[in-house]
């Protein structure tokens, strides 16, 4: 790529980065919430767990085993990561997506992945949802639920359990 092409890529960069800037509600990784679950210091449904990325269970999910896969480092949207960390946490999302499919026997599965205050996102640390679908639910967007902290427990434990099997 010729000097000029990167340095226009480089400005349009900088100018979308600006347009997608978004009020951060955790100020950052010292008091980012999901930084509090990967080192523990907030409690969690924790699925799976490598040297680089964790997912949990969401504490308000759209149905039962949403879960949340995100790299253990803190970055607040998907730019701030590498093109080669951005594949290996979709592979790492498509891995648990169908562990939580096959434990809480969903007919399919939604990613959701926001990046910005105009796309909703409210947790400042990438993130990808997998929220499993059942058939009569189908198309339809579901007011999120509440369970139990023993239901939570109970559906991270299928979904650890289909992990272990494959
Ligand atoms: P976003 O809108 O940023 O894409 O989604 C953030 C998600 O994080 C929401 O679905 C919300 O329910 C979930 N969430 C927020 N705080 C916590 C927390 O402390 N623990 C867990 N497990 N999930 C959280
Ligand atoms: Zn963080």
């Amino acid at each position: 790529m010729g000097e000029a092409k990167v340095y226009v890529t480089r400005l349009r960069n900088q100018v979308d980065l600006r347009r997608l800037a978004f009020t951060k509600p955790t100020g950052g990784a010292e008091n980012c919430i999901f930084c509090q679950i990967v080192s523990r210091r907030s409690p969690s449904n924790v699925v799976y767990e490598d040297e680089r990325h964790i997912a949990f269970l969401d504490i308000y999910p759209f149905s039962r085993g949403h879960t949340l896969v995100c790299p253990k480092e803190h970055g607040e949207t998907i730019w701030d990561m590498g093109e080669t960390d951005i594949a290996e946490l979709f592979q790492v999302a498509s891995k648990v997506s169908k562990a939580v499919v096959a434990a809480v026997q969903a007919d399919g599965f939604r990613f959701v992945q926001n990046n910005g205050e105009a796309a909703n996102q409210v947790v400042a640390h990438v993130h990808v949802h997998v929220i499993p679908v059942k058939m009569e639910d189908r198309g339809r967007f579901t007011d999120r639920k509440r369970f139990t902290p023993d239901e939570m427990e109970e559906t991270a434990r299928l979904i650890r359990s289909e992990l272990a099997d494959n």
